[in-house]
């Protein structure tokens, strides 16, 4: 029987338990692509690659050579360039492509968000008064804190980033998610949390932190998505092994 060539696009949560899903499948063949941003991944339960394809091209030649049936992006919903990529890729080589994402989070009655464009305007959101910030935002971008030197910053990341020496004041915590909601309650309590600041990644894993920023009260900077791929969006599982079967090869 032939079997179908998978891509996932990874580096997310929703890759890895995709990776799981179709590790079994006799009927898939999947490979799971990672960018090389983590040093130590999570082990992969189906083969996995790692770096840049060498943008939009180089995906497509990659397609080729690899003589992929179908792509799953699920990538992070900032993960911009690669999302761009993989739909510019898979339409030149009229590979079918599904994004596997996140539904945003919407603001609920009790919660003091400030919603920005950018990381530059969050730093700008924090204010003149000295406060004690929380950032998950990610490894990247926190250079940008520098600016707002009056604050005492908490940085939670999977590896010590590269940019952390740019922060006057600071304590670095290196862990891997997910987080509960108890554990987000006890580190915001612990740390004298006032402010977070988050991406609006979205979906259930990193939500404990927006849970848990609403039950104390605290002030939360989110940073607005950018433009969605352009390409059909499924935010469930099952819809997307739905999808991915109705892409297998004919008999
Ligand atoms: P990005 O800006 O969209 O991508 C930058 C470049 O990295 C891409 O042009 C591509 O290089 C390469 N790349 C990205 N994802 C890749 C993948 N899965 N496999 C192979 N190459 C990949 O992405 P980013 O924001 O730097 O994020 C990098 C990775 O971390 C993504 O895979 C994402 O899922 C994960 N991640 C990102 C965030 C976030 O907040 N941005 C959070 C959690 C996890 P080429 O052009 O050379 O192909």
């Amino acid at each position: 029987m032939a079997r179908l060539r998978l891509l996932i696009l990874g580096g997310t949560l929703e890759a890895s338990a995709l990776a799981r899903r179709v590790a079994d499948e006799h009927a898939i063949a999947a490979l799971l692509s990672l960018a090389g941003a983590t040093a130590d991944p999570a082990p992969a339960p189906v083969p996995q690659r790692v770096g840049g394809f060498g943008g939009p091209e180089g995906l497509a030649a990659y397609l080729d050579a690899e003589r992929i049936d179908a792509v799953v992006d699920a990538t992070h919903p900032f993960a911009a360039h690669i999302s761009a990529n993989a739909a510019a890729a898979c339409r030149a080589t009229d590979t079918p492509l599904v994004v596997f994402g996140r539904p945003p989070w919407i603001r609920e009655p009790d919660d003091r968000w400030v919603e920005v464009a950018t990381i530059d305007e969050a730093v700008s959101a924090l204010g003149a008064t000295p406060e004690t910030v929380f950032l998950t935002q990610g490894r990247l971008q926190l250079a940008a804190f520098a600016r707002a030197p009056q604050h005492r910053y908490v940085v939670r990341a999977i590896d010590q980033p590269a940019e952390i020496d740019a922060l006057s004041d600071f304590k670095l915590i290196l862990a891997r998610g997910p987080f509960s909601l108890p554990d987000e309650l006890a580190l915001m309590q612990r740390e004298g949390i006032e402010t977070l600041v988050t991406k609006n990644s979205g979906g259930r894993a990193t939500y404990p932190k927006i849970e848990a920023a609403r039950a104390l009260g605290i002030e939360v900077v989110v940073v607005r998505r950018p433009p969605a791929p352009e390409a059909e969006t499924l935010y469930d599982l099952d819809a997307v092994m739905a999808w991915i079967d109705s892409h297998a090869p004919a008999p």
